[in-house]
């Protein structure tokens, strides 16, 4: 989780720092801080608690042309301004960035506090810079190399100090992405901030050490200097501005039509495991979990493969017996349970794919193989247009698994997208906004999509929801159906049809307000709803698609109408790096 971002170069670091610490406030945001350095002068920092368009001016004003600065979700104490990185030694001569988890830390703290260290934090960092202390005189790189085997867990690490001019980057299962510019060098957890300043970065990979000065990059492994290839990237700054929308959730929802037939054009040829499999396991978490199902129920009634779905969280330590091909889906790449499952996937032999949309991220280096997904940066908290671009991958796969059977419609079904996005929901917020509680129901892949929704509607309205199979309601949560609790039921025409509208005949004679997305011109079905919301028609890919884009307005038009903050729900981060 949280944001990292360093600079060294001739421009003023901290005003750049902070830009690229806004950009990445998706990744954090209780709390956030820069610290800079000028030759010779000690280091100066600011941090508080809080977001950093609060008070960007103040940490702004911080003079030098070299910076690190960090945007905070804590782990290890509350968000304070004490708690805000960077962190320092007892003499504040060197200044610590992390993202991650120092697992020994209270040992080491422990040792510390017995050497007659202070601590001014509650938080895991600060060991590093008070081990720094112990080993620093004169060369970062040198104190940097003999503390890094002292730690365990997972850490990206930007390093400061006075009586040394070089920025010290490190990495252990935590992203981080080095920006090189002309005559100045620029280092991040992911590259939205890099985008204003060059297409030129380069991945690190767990064990780099990496030595940043304005004109240079250097970059050590196991103590022997090693080369990584610089790459380009295709990614705009536009692709990370709002572009009039009023938030980037909306925006990114609007750019799905288009998100959706880029990917669908760029899965070519079928990564070879999963062209021959005879079953497959799908391990994500959160709403690429949601994905996977949708992949295993498409799969499973087109091509009879059987695919099983995990996880990423439960899998690592409950590991189901598996000898074929895993599939990995993850948006940003450095999902730390998805990761972790398929390093435990690879030690079992079995062959592994990741679908990810990040060039260069650590899950394309974990597996074997990589399908992408061309969804640009997303900003927004909450997924909506990546959800959109791994349904296409993964809609891409069933079509090329049964042989084109779907290859018509996948390829008009951005057209569709499009066509949903301006439905007026007014009635359906008005039915939702009131409620504290909010069942989604559907059958099938649409139990998924069902799913997915609740996700997105909890996530930023902050109103209870629950995803359900149409057909478990009556196994339990029908205790709870309401006047006060309204059902979202998806009851799209098919197999399931007629028993759909009998659950929701059996919600309705229990006086609870039903919101039904269905057919458009099915009047009957309009006739027993409170609130009708009709689709065009189209192929089963199509309509989930469509219910998916209604689901998301939904939850977003619902949230803005309680002025909730959506894109940076509280508590939550985007990419979630730790276990
Ligand atoms: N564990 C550190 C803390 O709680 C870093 C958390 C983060 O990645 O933002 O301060």
């Amino acid at each position: 989780m949280c944001g990292i971002v360093g600079y060294t170069g001739y421009r003023p670091a901290a005003c750049i720092v902070v830009e690229g610490l806004k950009k990445l406030e998706y990744r954090g945001y209780d709390s956030f801080g820069v610290a800079t350095k000028r030759n010779g002068l000690p280091i100066d920092c600011y941090k508080r608690q809080g977001r950093i368009s609060e008070a960007e001016k103040a940490a702004s004003m911080l003079k030098g042309t070299m910076g690190i600065g960090h945007t905070r979700w804590a782990t290890h104490g509350v968000p304070n301004d004490v708690n805000a990185h960077p962190h320092s030694d007892c003499r504040r001569r060197i200044a610590v960035v992390h993202n991650g988890i120092i697992e020994n830390y209270a040992g080491l703290k422990r040792g510390l506090i017995a050497r007659g260290h202070c601590f001014s934090s509650e938080t895991d960092t600060e060991v590093i810079a008070h081990l720094l202390e112990e080993e620093f005189n004169g060369d970062l790189v040198q104190a940097v190399q003999a503390v890094l085997p002292k730690l365990s867990g997972s850490y990206a690490l930007l390093v400061m100090a006075e009586g040394d001019d070089r920025i010290i980057a490190a990495r252990e299962s935590s992203p981080l992405v080095i920006g090189v510019g002309d005559g100045e060098m620029f280092a991040a957890s992911d590259m939205t901030p890099l985008l204003d300043h060059t297409e030129r970065v380069i991945f690190l990979e767990d064990g780099d050490i990496a030595i940043i000065t304005p004109g240079n990059v250097r970059i050590l492994s196991g103590g022997v200097e090693v080369s990584r290839n610089v790459e380009l990237i295709d990614w705009t700054c536009g692709d990370a501005k709002k572009g009039g929308f009023k938030h980037f959730m909306l925006k990114e929802i609007f750019e799905q039509p288009l998100v959706f037939s880029d990917t669908i054009r760029s899965v070519g040829v079928l990564p070879e495991g999963l062209a021959r499999c005879n079953g497959t396991m799908v391990v994500a978490c959160g709403t690429s979990y949601h994905a996977g199902m949708v992949f295993k129920y498409l799969l499973e009634e087109a091509c009879s493969v059987p695919v099983r779905l995990e996880l990423g969280s439960e899998f690592k330590y409950f590991t189901p017996p598996v000898t074929e091909l895993v599939i990995g889906i993850t948006q940003s790449g450095e999902t730390a349970d998805t990761l972790a499952a398929l390093k435990k996937a690879k030690a079992h032999n079995c062959p592994t794919l990741a679908i990810t949309n990040v060039l260069g991220s650590t899950v394309t280096r974990v597996a074997d193989e990589t399908l992408y997904m061309r969804a640009g940066p997303e900003i927004s908290v909450a997924a909506t247009k990546s959800f959109i671009a791994e349904l296409a991958v993964l809609m891409q796969c069933v079509n090329h698994l049964s042989g084109g059977k779907f290859s018509e419609e996948i390829f008009r079904a951005n057209r569709a997208i499009e066509e949903v996005l301006l439905l007026d929901l007014s009635a359906a917020v008005q039915a939702c906004n009131i409620a504290k509680h909010i069942f989604f129901v559907g059958r099938g892949p649409f139990y998924a999509v069902a799913l997915e929704g609740a996700l997105k509607m909890k996530e930023i309205s902050y109103i209870h929801a629950e995803g359900y199979a149409a057909g478990e309601i009556k196994h339990g949560p029908f205790a709870l159906l309401s006047p006060e609790t309204p059902v979202v039921a998806i009851c799209m025409p098919g197999a399931t049809y007629g028993v759909m509208v009998s659950n929701i005949k059996e919600m309705k004679a229990r006086g609870t307000p039903v919101v039904v997305v269905g057919a458009a011109g099915d009047d009957e079905l309009a006739d027993i709803s409170d609130v009708y919301i009709g689709l065009p028609n189209g192929g089963l890919m199509e309509e989930l698609l469509m219910v998916t884009v209604v689901l998301q307005l939904l939850a977003y038009r619902t949230a803005d109408s309680l002025g909730r903050d959506i894109d940076k729900p509280r508590n939550l981060a985007k990419s979630v790096t730790v276990e």
